[in-house]
């Protein structure tokens, strides 16, 4: 049977459901225009304009840092340090995971592969809601475990005041340089360069529609880690879940904005029915249901489907972001599902485990993207680059004539001297050029 859609989304989508919003496009272009033009005094125009901010300098001093590390507290301090622990621990096992080789392919014909840290990454870490200090460790501290050289980390003021906790949380994790500045004027200084921001090689790190935006104009002028715009969940329940679960964990992702697709696909019209009923009472005493209610009403939809094959097809469909398993069995999903950023397997863990505190990175693929790329880790802030040596002179002449050969059948004959210049060499060819 079709799935049965007990709730659907109410915005009119541009075709990978997210609402049709040209005037994002054209806002992005003109502020990159304008920076790439007038550098610092245009970053403090839209700063001004759009954050209500435009300090004498942008930048903290080591100074300021050590102020502002004595007004966060204690516990503040120490819980950044857990979880930067956690994430520091699984960076580093990716990093392991990813050795340099080489191999020699035929006697005296090596190749090899290394992997270089990038030297020069900007951060952007977001808050223009809430102090998304966590996205410092996903970010700054990824790239450091890789070895990058310098890392800029740049997140805007959060109502025209200075985001201490998350300027802690950057700092713990190896910035080299902190920003106070937000939006599509940070993302479009660090790529292009100012008179006091400096031009970096790459940027990581999530944002609203306009810092992604930003980052997707800005590609190829400078490096991105991947398209990890307004955030997403997606729950497969089955019979055996707890609605009371699913609604608070819909929630739970719905108030990072008001865009925030949230879906249910489970097997049960129950726990669909009983789901719904929930989020709508759950509201009521929600302190962020201005973001969420929009969220679930513009974006959430409850679908009940057959079967859970049936609830993991349609889910890869989504190739959502999050994507969180409420079954008796969860590690089914891992072999059914391939169409995601992260997946929480059962009710143990859930989606805000991996945004604040667990370990794996929240810098996800989100609008589709987890069709193609996973979410940031250590190995996008590395280039894996090869190499070769032939220490064999007669390889090296053999080398050369099927190189030549190859080189021919495509034409190029500039390409087939080269071979035939060492055949000469090496074993006496003799060439006719
Ligand atoms: P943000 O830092 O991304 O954006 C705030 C900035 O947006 C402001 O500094 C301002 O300069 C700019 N801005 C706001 N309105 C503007 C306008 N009309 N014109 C031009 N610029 C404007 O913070 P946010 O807004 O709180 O959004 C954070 C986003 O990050 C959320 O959408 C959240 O879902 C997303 N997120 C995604 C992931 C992921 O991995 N995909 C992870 C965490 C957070």
């Amino acid at each position: 049977m079709a799935p049965t859609y007990l709730k659907r989304k109410a915005v009119q989508e541009d075709g990978q459901g997210v609402k049709t919003n040209e005037g994002v496009a054209s806002i992005v272009k003109g502020v990159i225009d304008d920076i790439r033009i007038n550098g610092d005094a245009s970053v403090r125009t839209y700063s001004e304009r759009f954050d209500k901010w435009a300090p004498e300098s942008f930048s903290l001093s080591d100074e300021d840092i050590k102020g502002i590390l004595k007004q966060v507290p204690e516990q503040i301090i120490n819980d950044i340090k857990e979880v930067q622990k956690n994430v520091r621990t699984f960076a580093e096992a990716q990093k392991d995971s990813l050795k340099d080789f080489e191999l020699e392919i035929q006697p005296g014909v090596f190749l090899g592969q290394k992997n270089n840290p990038i030297e020069n990454v900007g951060a952007y870490i977001p808050g223009g809601r809430y102090p998304l200090l966590a996205s410092a460790h996903m970010t700054i501290l990824t790239a450091k475990v890789a070895g990058v050289k310098h890392v800029i980390g740049c997140t805007p003021p959060i109502q025209g005041q200075l985001p201490t906790s998350t300027i802690a949380a950057m700092h713990l994790a190896g910035a080299d340089e902190i920003f106070i500045l937000g939006g599509v004027q940070a993302v479009a200084a660090m790529a292009v360069g100012t008179e006091t921001i400096r031009k970096v090689d790459f940027i990581a790190g999530p944002g609203n529609a306009f810092v992604a935006e930003g980052k997707r104009q800005l590609f190829g002028e400078v490096g991105i880690d991947l398209f990890a715009g307004p955030t997403e969940v997606l729950i497969v329940a089955d019979e055996h879940a707890d609605p009371y679960t699913v609604a608070t964990d819909l929630l739970s992702q719905a108030e990072h904005g008001p865009d925030t697709p949230a879906i249910l696909i489970t097997n049960s019209r129950e726990v669909a029915e009983k789901s719904i009923e929930l989020v709508d009472k759950l509201l009521v005493n929600l302190p962020t249901a201005g973001l969420a209610g929009v969220s679930w009403r513009d974006y959430g939809e409850a679908i009940v489907v057959d079967d859970l094959d049936e609830a993991f097809a349609l889910a890869d469909e989504y190739a959502a972001e999050h994507v969180q398993i409420l079954t008796q069995n969860p590690r089914q999903a891992l072999q059914k599902m391939k169409n995601f950023g992260a997946i929480f397997l059962g009710e143990g863990t859930c989606v805000s485990y991996g945004d604040k505190c667990i370990g794996t990175n929240h810098v996800l693929p989100t609008r589709k993207a987890a069709r193609y790329t996973g979410g940031l880790w250590v190995g996008k802030f590395l280039r894996t680059v090869t190499y070769q040596e032939v220490r064999n002179n007669e390889a090296s002449a053999k080398l050369g004539r099927l190189c030549g050969r190859a080189a021919r059948a495509e034409t190029f004959e500039g390409h087939a001297r080269s071979g035939d210049l060492r055949a000469h060499k090496f074993l006496n060819d003799q060439h006719d050029w």
